[in-house]
């Protein structure tokens, strides 16, 4: 944890590492092989490409095998993907089955992702395992809001009878996060509202909020005028926007951290904030489906 003019910086670092080291010592654990998630990408958009490297290298991290496969976004159909998914599916040494987002727009993500057998839905984004989630039943949570509620639980933020104002109605992240904040629980029991591109006067909505979550991709969109004085902002957007670094651009959140620096108390940072709580979600996830498959064999 470290201060900004009196803004806490949440760092997602300490905490993903903690998850990820906590991973590996259960993976070194096993007996017998280990782990093995699949990671799927259509086409070669490069933030995807960028998110499934960063996921492969933390799963050599910590034990878990991982296999990319790569279609051209010409090459396949959905129904060709469908067929991948079914042959993933049999197959017994595979417990993770991942489709990175986004996928062409000829293809339906839900439909894809709940093909993947709910065992192997390791980024929990399948119809049984959303289905599971709302009725409160075990279930593999999606990543994101999953790394949301341990970054809060880490630096002690309570969410309970908090109102938690959400900028994002996705399947990703708004509605699981949602779902997770409402919940009878110590890290729930939150009053949530949820925004979206149609919401009329997003600001007095926003500016309400304890706890800010952004997710609209809209790159420092989000000054000081949208918070309340004292909220905590918790910054899941990522954009590239340009730069003349030697990459050509920067991540940038949906935050403006520099106008949110000394009046909010605490801010998360991007990048090293939300994103890193992902991947280690993911590498927990990836070992629970993996418990699970060796359940069901
Ligand atoms: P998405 O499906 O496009 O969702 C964006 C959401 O923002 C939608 O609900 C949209 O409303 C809403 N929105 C857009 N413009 C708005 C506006 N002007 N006012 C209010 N709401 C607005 O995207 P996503 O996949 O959920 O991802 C959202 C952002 O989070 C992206 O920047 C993505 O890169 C980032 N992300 C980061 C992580 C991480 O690990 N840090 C993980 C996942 C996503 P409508 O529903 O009405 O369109």
């Amino acid at each position: 944890m470290s201060a900004s003019n009196d803004s806490q910086i949440l760092s997602g670092k300490p905490v993903a590492q903690a998850i990820l080291e906590q991973v590996r010592s259960q993976v070194l654990a096993l007996k017998g092989r280990p782990p093995c998630v699949v990671f799927i990408r259509v086409g070669n958009d490069p933030a995807s490409v960028s998110y499934v490297k960063q996921k492969q290298e933390k799963a050599t991290w910590v034990g878990i095998k991982s296999i990319l496969k790569v279609f051209d976004a010409n090459g396949i159909d959905e129904a060709g993907l469908l067929q991948e998914i079914q042959k993933l599916n049999q197959d017994s040494s595979v417990d993770g089955i991942l489709v990175q987002a986004p996928l062409p727009n000829s293809m339906d993500f839900a439909k894809i992702a709940s093909a993947i057998q709910p065992e192997k839905d390791v980024d929990g984004f399948g119809v049984i395992n959303c289905g599971r989630l709302q009725q409160n039943l075990p279930c593999i949570v999606p990543c994101t809001p999953a790394g949301i509620i341990e970054l809060l639980k880490f630096y002690h933020i309570s969410t309970v009878g908090k109102h938690v104002v959400i900028v994002n109605r996705s399947m990703i992240v708004g509605q699981p996060l949602a779902t997770l904040l409402l919940k009878n629980t110590p890290q729930g029991n939150a009053t949530v509202t949820i925004c979206h591109s149609k919401t009329e006067y997003l600001q007095a909505v926003t500016r309400e909020a304890d706890i800010l979550i952004l997710a609209c991709g809209k790159p420092a969109f989000f000054d000081r005028s949208f918070v309340k004085e004292g909220a905590v902002v918790i910054d899941v957007g990522i954009s590239r926007v340009p730069s003349d670094n030697e990459r050509g651009y920067r991540l940038q959140g949906d935050a403006d951290s520099q106008s949110l620096k000394g009046y909010v108390a605490g801010y998360t940072p991007v990048p090293g904030g939300v994103g890193p709580m992902t991947v280690a979600m993911l590498m927990k996830n990836t070992l629970n489906c993996y418990h699970l498959c060796q359940l069901h064999s």
